[in-house]
């Protein structure tokens, strides 16, 4: 099988799964503990939140540990919202992830404000003189994602966090498809909080993190036994808190340039070879503003679901299609759509990521063999 699913998930890493095991079974102590199970515990969890602080340049107290992305996208959205008095109004995209478009949604139904949702180019990039003019004094939060996990596009997080910071709105951003695939610094970025998810670096499904700046304001979700300073109440996670910060340690770090400059080298000659071998097929998301290991075509006069299929059982390839089938729909994503693509083309995406350059080796043969046999069944 070759693997070429990664923005959907990944693999526990061996080392995360051996720095993960002691505290699944010797060391099963509980960090509220006052004996010497406890405070190993303790200790474990304390050194695992020193170690994601350090990746992301930022301090232990920082990081709040969450069970996903999912969860630490509500955290940020729901939780900085309803913490401030200040206006009513939250400012993010049309092409976020539903954790975050949900979280915004329910803020407007049932508290009361309104959401400004940016539209994007046709590159997927945010209109940055839409969000000039709709950040304004009455804005709560801005919660625009760092990378797109549909497009692969990267937004201009920082021009974003530097506007809705001149009129004292908090900045929140989904960093979930961002974390590894770059290097990601919440305060070089200017954001107030910053979401990360383990499972797509190598570390379990269930396993998050929200960086929170020192001094954000957050009313939490989970209220209970107040642990993670109140933030996010519940027995911690050890182990899954330390496969997290093992996998962030391993993705992150200068030494890791060079592999994901080769990541993009190879996912650049894999989509010539393929738009060489198909000329009608198209790219989505920005050409250069992409993150290394992310491609997503569209291959009009095919379906999206019937290249899955074929490059699958032909070649044993596994990749996403574009549609919406989270919601068991097979309806086009909205984040095709909102780039412009009728519905038509959106329907024919297939989206191919990649954590390592070898990873595509040889794929664009298989695609481009996959596509011509789905075209000449339908014809
Ligand atoms: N945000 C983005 C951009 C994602 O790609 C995902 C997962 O696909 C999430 C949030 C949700 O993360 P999790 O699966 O850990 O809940």
């Amino acid at each position: 099988m070759r693997f070429l699913d990664a923005a959907a998930t990944t693999p526990v890493r061996r080392e995360v799964l051996e720095a993960m095991w002691p505290y699944l079974t010797g060391e099963f102590g509980n960090p509220s503990s006052h004996h010497h199970l406890g405070d190993a515990a303790s200790r474990a969890l304390a050194a695992a939140r020193t170690e994601v602080a350090d990746a992301l340049g930022g301090r232990p107290v920082e990081v709040v540990f969450t069970a996903g992305g999912t969860e630490a996208d509500n955290l940020a959205v729901k939780g900085l919202a309803l913490a401030r008095p200040r206006g009513r109004r939250i400012v993010t995209s049309v092409v976020e992830h539903p954790a975050v478009l949900e979280a915004c949604d329910y803020l407007e139904r049932f508290h009361g404000f309104t959401v400004h949702r940016l539209g994007v180019g046709s590159d997927g990039v945010v209109d940055l003189a839409e969000a000039e003019d709709a950040i304004d004094e009455d804005t709560t939060l801005v919660s625009v994602m760092l990378a797109n996990n549909e497009i692969g596009t990267v937004q201009p997080v920082g021009e974003i966090a530097a506007i809705a910071h001149r009129v004292g709105a908090l900045v929140h951003t989904d960093a979930v498809q961002a974390v590894g695939a770059m290097p990601v610094h919440p305060a070089a970025l200017g954001v107030d909080a910053l979401s990360l998810s383990g499972h797509k670096l190598g570390a379990p499904k269930g396993s998050g993190a929200l960086w929170l700046r020192r001094g954000a304001a957050l009313e939490p979700l989970v209220h209970g036994g107040g642990q993670e300073r109140g933030r996010r109440s519940g027995t911690e996670n050890v182990a899954a808190a330390v496969g997290l910060a093992t996998a962030v340690r391993l993705a992150t770090g200068p030494e890791r340039e060079a592999e994901r400059t080769a990541l993009a080298d190879a996912r650049d000659a894999f989509v010539r070879e393929v738009l060489a071998g198909l000329p009608e097929a198209l790219l989505t998301g920005h050409p250069v503003r992409r993150v290394p290991g992310h491609a997503s075509l569209c291959f009009p006069g095919t379906s999206g679901e019937a290249v899955l299929l074929a490059l699958e059982h032909d070649h044993g390839i596994v990749c996403s299609s574009g549609s919406a089938c989270a919601a068991g729909s097979d309806d086009p994503s909205d984040v095709l759509r909102a780039i412009g693509l009728d519905r038509e083309v959106a329907q024919t995406a297939v989206r191919f990521t990649a954590r390592s350059a070898e990873d595509f080796d040889g794929a664009a043969a298989d695609v481009v063999h996959a596509v011509t046999t789905v075209r000449s069944l339908a014809g």
